[in-house]
């Protein structure tokens, strides 16, 4: 005959049961189910069947079951013991159908996001490849042109002709940038060749290429490089970077403005920043505009152009030397670009990788 203390014991067992969020029930050590909560009862309809659970689960185990009406549960058997006894275990069921249900259709819509990033890549690939050719020929004829035993061009003829060539020229630039964006994405990823990089030639050489660009902008540009290590890095990217800076620089900042670059080593990085007195970026965009295609409202509705990928393929190339690229504000509201870059180059020099 069950004692006062075992009843005592028993309703406080079926009250602790009934509280638990999931269906439960407890076995004895004779595997012979003890108590169960009325979740339990539901789940399984007709009630406990001890016969069902198997033998004795010394250890904790998980497992989710499918049901016959279609659902499917999360069984989790707790064993329970004291001072290294085994006084039974502790079963709980979870109704995980819904779960499941949108797991599966999580998973297929990433399959099919992934085949349509697989589509749009293959497309802006065969799109950008079949542009480059007649841009080739443009570029020539253009050139041609100017070739006075063609006959000479007035300077109206002339001036047309020069806008013609440097539009084919930014035309080629986009291209180069679509290409470059589809091969990161593609899983061969973008290889890049390490070596010993002087940061002040690299810098020399960035600045004076473009110029004669910045010059005709009507801006200023400033260089202060501290000397310092050689750095190990891929010097032909990093010039990809830069260049991809300084001709933002140059695009969004109004006539009469001034773009500096400063370089300096601290610590184990290179700290390279690249300001200007230009429109800025909104403090929101920060962060977005190193995704690809992405351009902050102002630049959109300012009328500059631009495509958004230079600075998705920029983090790409610092992301590969293990360095990092940021953006805030230069103290006269233009922006400023901060590259840093470890002396040493990535600690283990990735030779290939997936762009996101
Ligand atoms: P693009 O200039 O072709 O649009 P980028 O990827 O180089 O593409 O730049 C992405 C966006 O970042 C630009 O559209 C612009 O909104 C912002 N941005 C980049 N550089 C500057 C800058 N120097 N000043 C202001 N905004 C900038």
């Amino acid at each position: 005959m069950a004692s006062e203390d075992d009843d005592r014991w028993r309703t406080l067992l079926d009250a602790v049961l009934e509280a638990l969020p999931a269906c439960a029930a407890v076995q004895g050590p004779d595997d012979r189910v003890l108590a169960a909560n009325r979740g339990f009862t539901r789940l399984f309809g007709t009630g406990v069947r001890a016969g069902e659970i198997p033998a004795r689960h010394h250890v904790h185990r998980t497992a989710e079951l499918p049901l016959p009406d279609g659902r499917t549960v999360r069984r989790v058997i707790e064993p329970l013991r004291h001072e290294g006894a085994y006084l039974g275990a502790l079963w709980t069921y979870e109704d995980v159908t819904e779960r499941k249900r949108r797991e599966r259709d999580l998973e297929r819509d990433n399959v099919a996001l992934t085949e349509l990033a697989r589509q749009r890549n293959a497309f802006t690939a065969a799109a950008s490849h079949e542009l480059r050719t007649p841009l080739t020929s443009v570029i020539s004829f253009c050139e041609l042109l100017t070739d006075p035993s063609f006959g000479t061009l007035t300077d109206e003829q002339a001036s047309f002709l020069d806008a013609i060539r440097r539009n084919a020229d930014r035309m080629q630039r986009v291209i180069a940038d679509l290409l470059l964006t589809t091969r990161m994405r593609a899983t061969a990823g973008l290889e890049l060749e390490f070596g010993d990089v002087e940061v002040d030639r690299m810098l020399q050489d960035a600045v004076l290429d473009r110029m004669s660009t910045t010059q005709e902008a009507g801006l200023f540009t400033v260089l202060e490089c501290t000397s310092g290590p050689l750095l190990r890095g891929d010097r032909h990217r990093l010039q990809n970077v830069l260049a991809n800076l300084l001709e933002n620089a140059a695009k969004y900042t109004p006539a009469g403005g001034r773009i500096s670059v400063t370089a300096a080593p601290r610590g184990e990085f290179w700290e390279i920043e690249v300001a200007d007195t230009g429109i800025g970026v909104p403090e929101e965009f920060r962060e977005e505009i190193f995704n690809g295609f992405v351009r902050a409202p102002n630049a959109r509705t300012g009328g500059y152009p631009g495509t958004g990928l230079g600075l998705a393929i920029s983090r790409t190339i610092v992301r590969l030397h293990g360095g990092t690229i940021t953006v805030g504000e230069a103290p006269d509201g233009g922006a400023a670009f901060l590259i840093r870059l470890p002396v040493a180059g990535p600690d283990d020099p990735p030779r290939e990788e997936a762009a996101a």
